[in-house]
């Protein structure tokens, strides 16, 4: 049993990194990150650990020791089977309202969040077919109170050439609500000529590039492209609500996977020109547990719905995440660098 998990890992793993070969159009396989002793035997690398450091202080501390290994976040089920664990049961999340404009839907190992505005509903991701968007999604947008018929955009966070966990329930949607459908330009090249027939595209409807905005009734979504998992895995900086103050959260489709100079660039511009001056105070993910225990915050959240939001950090604290970012990405594209060819 764990054997064939471990399997089942070890080839999704490769298949993974063959995608990203065609994605990005080639034939060798890319390294996505340092192994742990190129990274911590880099000088030049640790220097830069140790920069990332000062911006701990005393409440920072997970966030470090998860931005800063020689990976950095990943998805909870490969961090567990890196560090022996048994994986996370997998079952329908009950639908979360993480802010007041935003829910969270899904099993625990990957889901959508849905934006309500004025004028319709945003949905991010689709999960991995039509039956899980028939049978998983569409319930849960109805449990959450909302209407699917309002479904109004449908924004893909990324693509993998063959792969469909968040495109696979985009096509249903988009015939079944006539909903528009978005990603990253990029991606769209990439995916659309290696879609399988049980598991068809959405129709091509929008292009994000960086610098595109998507806006329905009073809500604006902004993206900016952050090549690295794929070639356009999104940003997304989004308006959100909590107890009636509104604040801005992004999401990260591609993590903090910078495999080359350019990749750690747009990650560099998004922290550096977007999130810290538009005061972005949370990271999020539609696989929970990449960027925090995304499970357990949100059972908090159920629990105590006027309480405190864990998935928001203060504005200090957020610029001080944003400056750790950058440098535990730069450490890990220099150690990824010191060892190329
Ligand atoms: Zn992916």
């Amino acid at each position: 049993m764990v054997r064939n998990i471990a399997a089942q890992i070890v080839i999704a793993i490769s298949l993974a990194l063959i995608f990203q070969s065609f994605a990005s159009g080639q034939r060798i396989r890319r390294v996505l990150f340092p192994t742990v002793e190129q990274f911590d035997t880099s000088l030049e690398a640790q220097r830069l650990v140790n920069n990332a450091r000062q911006f701990i202080g005393d409440d920072l501390q997970r966030e470090f020791d998860l931005v800063c290994s020689n990976t950095g976040p990943e998805r909870a089920a490969l961090a567990r089977q890196r560090a022996g664990l048994p994986p996370i049961e997998n079952y329908t999340v009950e639908p979360t309202k993480v802010f007041d404009n935003m829910w969270y839907l899904g099993p625990t190992s990957q889901g959508a969040f849905v934006i309500r505005t004025n004028e319709g509903l945003i949905l991010i991701d689709t999960l991995n077919s039509t039956e899980e968007a028939r049978d998983i999604l569409v319930p849960s947008i109805e449990k959450a109170g909302l209407d699917p018929n309002q479904i109004k955009y449908i924004v893909l966070s990324h693509g993998h050439p063959g792969q469909t966990d968040h495109t696979g329930g985009a096509n249903y949607l988009q015939s079944t609500y006539g909903a528009q459908v978005a990603m990253g330009k990029p991606d769209w090249g990439a995916t659309l000529p290696h879609q399988s027939p049980d598991r068809p595209l959405a129709n091509r409807d929008i292009d994000i590039l960086t610098g595109s905005t998507l806006t329905l009734g009073n809500t604006t979504l902004s993206f900016a492209l952050e090549p690295g998992h794929s070639p356009g895995s999104l940003a997304m900086f989004i308006p959100v609500v909590w107890h009636g103050e509104p604040t801005m959260v992004m999401l990260l489709a591609g993590a903090i996977q910078t495999p080359d100079r350019e990749a750690f660039d747009a990650l560099e511009h998004i922290m550096n020109d977007i999130a810290k001056p538009r005061n972005i105070r949370g990271m999020l993910n539609t696989h929970p547990g990449i960027f925090q225990d995304t499970l357990t915050d949100m059972e908090t959240i159920r629990n105590n719905p006027n309480g405190p939001n864990p998935l928001l950090y203060d504005q200090e604290q957020a610029q001080r995440y944003w400056s750790m970012i950058i440098e535990c990405a730069r450490a890990r594209v220099t150690a990824l660098e010191e060892n190329a060819g």
